[in-house]
């Protein structure tokens, strides 16, 4: 294990980078370029400790290199975790700075944008290097992921209401969203025009207020959304939602949401089965966003295509519940083994 941390997933490369002039504090981690280019979006977030930082940059690393080989993209997995200054700072400079360190890995790590980081930030990137996605350009195909990653989100859920509850349509079913950021309004929004019945929380009231006007959602309180009574739960805000505390109070059939990370640690999968929940892996369900980006960085595609590619999330889910099914195993376990298949091949 790396520095001591458990269960730490092997990586080709990790990059800690500092930038006193700017106060960048930067991890860039390259897990597999086995695919091509590591792919994955740069998170700008306030850590306990660095030791949290690095955690969670390796497994959200490893996390693409699983999600990119799924969504068969020419592209491996990395991902970038810069510490947040605690006083004032000068963000533009700082994405500089940043610009530098990806730079410098000269083509093997690839950014664009993750929780906390922004099209301009990704844009002050782009003045300084190429390796980076996720940008709105004039006239041409590309920009915010969120709305694509909601969507691959969207059509998971379609699959697995009609997979596990047998129902063809969305209309009347109850989901349960944790977070109303970027991803989860766009969802919120799709799972409202498709006649889902939705129950709502996020730290910020304000959000959920617009939601319970725009989509007559029912506000729940922030600690009670996971025991919401409803058929889904989409966890859509941080990572290690389902754990040890959680997992037993979740009265939904099944979990598909946009987090990263979702499960704590593999157990909490086991858990789910054994409690007759089926949890769709996040790094199937929510590869929206990177498919949008790698397309736009390849300069391929266009809205439509790109929207059908995501779309195609559906038909992954209902493979994969029909590999469950045969190998009597859980849906976790069969998404890994099927992922790291496909991390030796190229597509
Ligand atoms: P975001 O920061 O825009 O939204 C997160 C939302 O969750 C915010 O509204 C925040 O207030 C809320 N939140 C935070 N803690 C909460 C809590 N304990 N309970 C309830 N709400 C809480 O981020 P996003 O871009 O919407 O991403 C959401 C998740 O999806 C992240 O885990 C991200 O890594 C993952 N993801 C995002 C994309 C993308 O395209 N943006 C792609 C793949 C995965």
């Amino acid at each position: 294990s790396l520095f001591g941390l458990p269960e730490q997933p092997a990586h080709e490369r990790v990059l800690l980078t500092t930038d006193p002039a700017t106060g960048l504090q930067a991890i860039l981690a390259v897990h597999s370029t086995a695919r091509g280019p590591a792919f994955g979006g740069c998170r700008f977030w306030h850590y306990d400790s660095d030791l949290a930082a690095l955690h969670d940059a390796l497994r959200l690393s490893q996390g693409m290199s699983l999600k990119n080989a799924l969504a068969d993209l020419p592209f491996g997995g990395g991902k970038a975790v810069i510490l947040k200054p605690r006083g004032d700072f000068d963000r533009d400079a700082l994405f500089a700075a940043f610009g530098r360190a990806v730079q410098s890995l000269r083509g093997s790590y690839i950014t664009a944008e993750d929780v906390g980081t922004t099209t301009t930030d990704m844009r002050g990137v782009r003045a300084i290097t190429p390796y980076v996605s996720g940008i709105p350009r004039d006239g041409a195909f590309g920009g915010d992921p969120s709305p694509k990653t909601a969507w691959g989100v969207f059509v998971a859920i379609q699959a697995g209401a009609r997979h596990v509850l047998g129902r063809p349509s969305l209309d009347g079913v109850r989901v349960a969203l944790q977070g109303l950021g970027a991803v989860g309004w766009h969802l919120a929004e799709f799972l409202h025009q498709a006649g889902a019945r939705l129950v709502v929380t996020d730290v910020d009231a304000a959000k959920v207020e617009r939601a319970v006007v725009q989509f007559g959602a029912q506000a729940a309180p922030v600690n009670e959304i996971l025991a919401a009574d409803v058929d889904v739960l989409a966890p859509c805000a941080l990572g290690a939602a389902l754990n040890a505390q959680t997992v037993p109070v979740i009265r939904a059939r099944i979990v598909a949401g946009a987090a990263n990370n979702q499960l704590a640690t593999p157990a909490d999968g086991d858990a789910l089965q054994q409690r007759g929940i089926c949890y769709l892996p996040d790094y199937l369900v929510n590869a929206g966003g990177i498919i949008s980006v790698a397309r736009e960085y390849r300069g391929e595609g266009d809205e439509a295509a790109v929207m059908a590619e995501v779309g195609r999330i559906a038909e992954r889910v209902e493979e994969l519940l029909d590999r469950v099914r045969v190998a009597g195993t859980t849906p976790a376990r069969v998404a890994d083994d099927w992922a790291r298949a496909k991390l030796v091949q190229t597509s």
